[in-house]
């Protein structure tokens, strides 16, 4: 097996990035590679007066530059070049980003730098092309709406698609005019912070992008309660999206964006295309071993079929092979910390004490690395921790019905809201059912995300608020003003 690149090349820094510049912190939090458990190089935890330094630097940048309300074409030229000097860094920042995360470095180089380089390229379009309305009013007087950026956003991303999470929240809100204080997890810094370095190579003036480093608890609380932040952004859990709305209600409130977590519902009709659900099933669980917000961890099949498919599934699922994220040849993805690792198995064995049938996995790979076995679980009741909570690993539940209205009551989630999947050949039935389901997002006869980049992705019910991606992202960055003139 040959190395992509060796981990032991790869040099990291600890600092944070402030007004174009590396601000050097003590590495106080300990970052392991989740694939062979190497201790890396360890990252600072930004305090309330480094994230202090960034908010006031971005404050400043707005105003020294005029960012805000620069020709808009200016924006859009600097987040094509940032966007094109990605792309031309490939290499390196997929290196950054696979050494300490789920990600596989060939992976990143064909599907996340690209598919970020043109999500960046997609919001940079809005910046001259989107803008406020002339209202009708009496001829006495004019009236608009005046569409304006925020000033300072806070951005919050998880570990799990790090690139992928910067570009989709940096790049609406520079695009509308804004500057950005990001805090990706501490788990898998070094990506964002090299994309902050190329924002400042490629033209985006100092300031403008910064990245603080560090927890949630100290550094990402004190961000959202900063009292210059304008905005927040947050990509995450919904225990940790719950923490910040109530830290931010009693700080002073100010309007926000949480993507938060997902149990989403994959519901195949006995009429359906079965190669094509069986593949669909698979790559909606085991890409990323299952860490991505739109997993699709709940399995819902209707009994005629549930025997071939839970057979291809099986198959599918024992074919996995792991492999260390540097490889030349991805294989199937670490979990990204063995914390993680003992969760995903607690939830498992409380599963299967709760009387789930475990049909394949329900371990860990032996060797190094934390790596855990594509897993299904049959015979759970609606009440099952396997159905009720978010896994966020190779895990998914197999249930069975018999009538559309069955499907669909298993379908709906107490909690959950983020995609769901349909698969049917009666497109009747299909769009009737995307009427009835209770999510963000719908695909019929697909899942997972595509490169529609207009198409905006955010969950219902606790699953988040707000969207993320498509034209609901750029105007989340932007605030109205009416303003009425007498003439
Ligand atoms: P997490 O909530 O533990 O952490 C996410 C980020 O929030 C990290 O940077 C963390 O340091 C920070 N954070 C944690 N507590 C905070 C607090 N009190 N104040 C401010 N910041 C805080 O999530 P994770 O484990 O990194 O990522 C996995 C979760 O993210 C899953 O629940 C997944 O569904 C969700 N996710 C959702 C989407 C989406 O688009 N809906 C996309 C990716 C991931």
């Amino acid at each position: 097996m040959s190395l992509a690149f060796d981990p032991s090349d790869v040099s990291l820094t600890s600092a944070h990035f402030i007004d174009g510049r590396y601000v050097a912190g003590a590495a106080e939090i300990g970052v392991t590679a989740p694939s062979d458990g190497r201790l890396l190089q360890g990252v600072p935890r930004g305090d309330a007066d480094v994230v202090h330094h960034a908010v006031t630097a971005a404050g400043a940048a707005l105003r020294r530059t005029g960012w805000g309300n620069c020709p808009p074409r200016d924006r859009l030229r600097a987040l094509h070049r940032w966007a094109d000097l990605i792309e031309a860094e490939a290499v390196t920042l997929a290196r950054l980003e696979a050494i300490c995360s789920s990600r596989p470095y060939a992976d990143v180089i064909a599907g996340d730098i690209p598919v970020s380089a043109e999500q960046i390229r997609f919001f940079a379009e809005f910046a001259d092309k989107e803008g406020g309305d002339l209202v009708p009013t009496s001829d006495r007087q004019v009236g608009w709406i005046s569409d304006e950026p925020y000033g300072v956003v806070a951005a919050i991303t998880p570990w799990n698609f790090p690139i992928s999470m910067a570009a989709w929240k940096l790049a609406p809100a520079l695009a509308a005019g804004n500057a950005v204080v990001l805090k990706p997890s501490e788990l898998t810094s070094w990506s964002a912070l090299y994309m902050a370095e190329l924002s400042v190579r490629a033209g985006i003036p100092p300031g403008l992008v910064n990245v603080v480093l560090g927890d949630g608890e100290v550094t990402g609380k004190a961000l959202t309660v900063h009292p210059e932040v304008a905005k927040i952004s947050f990509t995450g859990s919904t225990r940790a999206g719950a923490l910040i709305m109530r830290n931010v209600a009693q700080a002073g409130i100010r309007p926000m964006t949480l993507e938060l977590g997902g149990k989403s519902p994959m519901v195949v009709f006995d009429d359906a295309d079965l190669d094509l659900a069986a593949d669909c099933l698979a790559r909606g669980i085991l890409p990323n071993a299952g860490q991505f917000c739109v997993a699709g961890s709940r399995m819902i099949v209707h009994r005629s079929i549930a025997e071939d498919l839970a057979a291809r599934l099986v198959a599918r699922f024992a074919a996995e092979r792991p492999a260390a994220t540097w490889l030349e040849t991805p294989g199937f993805s670490p979990i990204i910390s063995q914390t993680q690792l003992q969760r995903i198995d607690g939830i498992v064995q409380a599963a299967c004490r709760a009387g789930a049938d475990l049909v394949c996995g329900g371990d860990r790979f032996e060797g190094e690395g934390s790596y855990y076995r594509p897993t299904l679980l049959a015979g759970v009741e609606a009440s099952n921790p396997a159905v009720t909570e978010e896994i966020f690993g190779p895990v998914a539940t197999f249930q069975t019905f018999e009538t559309e209205d069955e499907a669909m009551q298993l379908a709906a989630h107490p909690t959950y809201g983020l995609c769901a999947g349909l698969f049917t050949r009666d497109l009747s039935r299909g769009l009737r059912l995307t009427r009835q389901l209770q999510a963000g997002t719908v695909w019929v006869n697909r899942y997972n995300r595509s490169r529609d980049h207009i198409l905006p992705t955010g969950g219902w019910k606790a699953s988040g608020l707000g969207k993320d991606l498509g034209r609901e992202a750029y105007r989340a960055n932007r605030r109205s003003k009416s303003v009425l003139i007498a003439l």
